[in-house]
């Protein structure tokens, strides 16, 4: 029988289940696992730092394979290309109705009646909603994407979460060509933004990172790196006196956030997104906001669209994202107790669930 792994509440602890084979519905898509990546979002439900509706299923960063399409399912993904059985496949985080007030209006993941892969209690009419198991069922209003042959599985798995998140985010920050671009954060998320970013013509990326090891990763992939306490010393070296013109918060916390708008230049850009868990306030000055006429922007998922960036960016440089990302245990469900073990301790960007 299928298993899943099942988050009752209970601190560290998930547990191996058996149910029976899904049942699919008209327009539904159930795919196999291939892998599934544990976020710091997941362990942080785990680990009570932030709630969730119990019981859960938890897993949203994942790529599977098709095991069968429902009556009028999907016969291609968004970008035509037609979907089978046996196809590799990534999906959006959030399934939404595409027809309220909040869809039309351009934040489909934030949509009233939306689904959200890995955040839905478990019940008898939803089951297979999580990435920890043996299968998935899409739901209607799924974006799918096939994944390219050379897309390495761990990879892919980052499509659906981190790394359309930070398309998300580099949208938001506007043209970041020849821009001095400063990331709080060098960890899966704020490295594949500083490699965005890179590529997107930055003039510099400058990374803040508490983690030493995280410091040598990111120095190691070519990028200036600062530890919070040094950023007093640090700062003005490493961007030669130059006024920060972009700043990316992605670490869910910010060690001196009245030093940085110091730094920040005129016309400058702020996007929050790593505090996706209660943070303490910012100390916030309104005068430096208006007189540099800075913009301060909040990005919480992501909307299609980002999808497809996302794929592209992975496919195109998914040999930078392997010589980065540093993946550590990927065991089938059973051996979930190591897994998370593992995952808690910090020492890898992810590690996750295969099937087998
Ligand atoms: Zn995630
Ligand atoms: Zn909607």
């Amino acid at each position: 029988m299928p298993s899943m792994l099942v988050y009752r509440g209970d601190y560290g602890q998930l547990s191996l289940e058996e149910h029976s084979h899904p049942d699919i519905g008209a327009g539904e898509v159930c795919v196999a696992l291939d892998t599934a990546l544990v976020c710091s979002s997941d362990l942080h439900t785990i680990f009570h730092r932030r709630t969730a509706p119990t019981p859960l299923v938890l897993g949203h960063e994942t790529v599977s394979v098709i095991d069968r399409i429902g009556d009028g399912g999907p016969t291609t993904d968004m970008q035509g290309i037609p979907l089978r059985t046996g196809d590799r496949v990534v999906w959006a985080v959030v399934a939404s109705c595409g027809a309220c007030g909040t869809c039309s209006r351009g934040w489909p993941q934030k949509c009233p009646g939306a689904l959200k892969y890995g955040h839905v209690r478990l019940s008898s009419q939803e089951k297979w909603m999580g990435g920890f198991a043996d299968y998935q069922v899409l739901k209607p209003g799924t974006s799918i994407l096939r994944v390219p042959e050379h897309v390495p599985s761990r990879i892919a798995a980052t499509i659906g979460c981190s790394t359309a998140t930070v398309c998300a985010v580099l949208e938001a920050a506007g043209d970041i060509r020849d821009k001095i671009v400063l990331i709080n954060g060098a960890g899966q998320l704020g490295m594949q933004a500083a490699i965005m970013a890179k590529s997107g013509g930055a003039k510099q990326v400058i990374c803040l990172e508490a983690q030493p090891q995280r410091r040598t990763d990111a120095k190691r992939m070519g990028f200036v790196t600062i530890a919070p306490e040094s950023m007093a010393l640090m700062l003005t070296d490493a961007t030669a006196g130059e006024p920060i013109d972009i700043y990316l918060e992605l670490a869910g916390h910010v060690s001196d956030f009245s030093m940085l708008m110091q730094h920040l230049g005129v016309g400058s850009t702020i996007v929050f997104a790593g505090a996706v868990f209660p943070s303490p306030a910012l100390p916030l000055d309104m005068e430096t906001v208006i007189r540099k006429c800075i913009t301060i922007k909040g990005i919480h998922n992501y909307r299609p669209e980002h999808l497809v960036r996302a794929l592209a960016f992975a496919s195109a440089h998914c040999h930078a994202l392997s010589e980065f990302l540093t993946f550590g245990s990927l065991l089938p469900l059973r051996e979930h107790a190591a897994v998370v073990q593992a995952g808690e301790s910090g020492a890898f960007h992810r590690v996750g669930f295969t099937s087998g």
